[in-house]
């Protein structure tokens, strides 16, 4: 099994071999070709450090059109080193992707900063829930495009109390996107989510 067997453009694949990553991991086996191949919501059950950036960050980096700057992907994630950590890597995986700008948006930090790197016109946004609702609210971001919408780390999203934030944003973005829901664990509160959001899921275990 080889990255290049999943179906990934030259310039992800240079990003690849420059990260030095050798062979796909359990999970971006199994997600990478349904993604690229399908129009499809999908939930995952994946822990943490088994890859699961890569898994939704490289179908995303290659679904989405760099040569517009519309937002069309958007990421949310429990906490700001989190948000941080998945920016840093989408940047690294599309080091090749010329043009792409993905930018994180997340609390403690300047809004007006962030909102300024937003309007440069920003395909990605990684953000966490708070800061997004925030921002959605002051009309600093527009989510009325997005094409993907990733909730990673589900269980621990909804552990800190971001249900409702995150109803809301997904509220902002438009009903034909694709969600892709990763969370270590499957309580109730994911599965509800999974239900309400999201039309016949792929589902796959790690
Ligand atoms: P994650 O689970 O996405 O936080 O990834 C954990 C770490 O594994 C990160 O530092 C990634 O850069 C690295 N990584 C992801 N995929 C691979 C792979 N196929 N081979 C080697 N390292 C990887």
């Amino acid at each position: 099994n080889t990255f290049q067997e999943l179906g990934l453009n030259e310039d992800l694949l240079h990003a690849i071999t420059d990260l030095g990553f050798e062979t796909p991991s359990d999970v971006q086996l199994k997600t990478i070709p349904i993604l690229l191949e399908r129009e499809t919501d999908l939930v995952a059950l994946a822990q943490t450090g088994t890859g699961k950036t890569a898994a939704f960050g490289f179908p995303m980096l290659q679904k989405i059109n760099i040569d517009s700057r519309t937002t069309q992907g958007l990421i949310l994630s429990p906490t700001r080193e989190l948000c941080l950590q998945i920016t840093n890597e989408i940047k690294l995986y599309g080091k090749y992707c010329k043009g792409l700008n993905a930018v994180a948006i997340y609390g403690g930090s300047s809004i007006t900063e962030q909102a300024r790197d937003v309007k440069k016109g920003a395909q990605i946004i990684v953000a966490t829930p708070g800061r997004m609702k925030d921002m959605i609210s002051r009309k600093l971001v527009d989510i009325s495009k997005i094409e993907y919408a990733v909730l990673d780390e589900a269980d621990e999203m909804l552990n800190m109390g971001f249900y409702e934030d995150i109803t809301d944003i997904l509220s902002y973005t438009p009903q034909e996107k694709n969600t892709w829901l990763f969370s270590a664990t499957m309580p109730r509160e994911v599965a509800s989510i999974a239900k309400k959001f999201m039309h016949n899921p792929v589902e796959i275990t790690v």
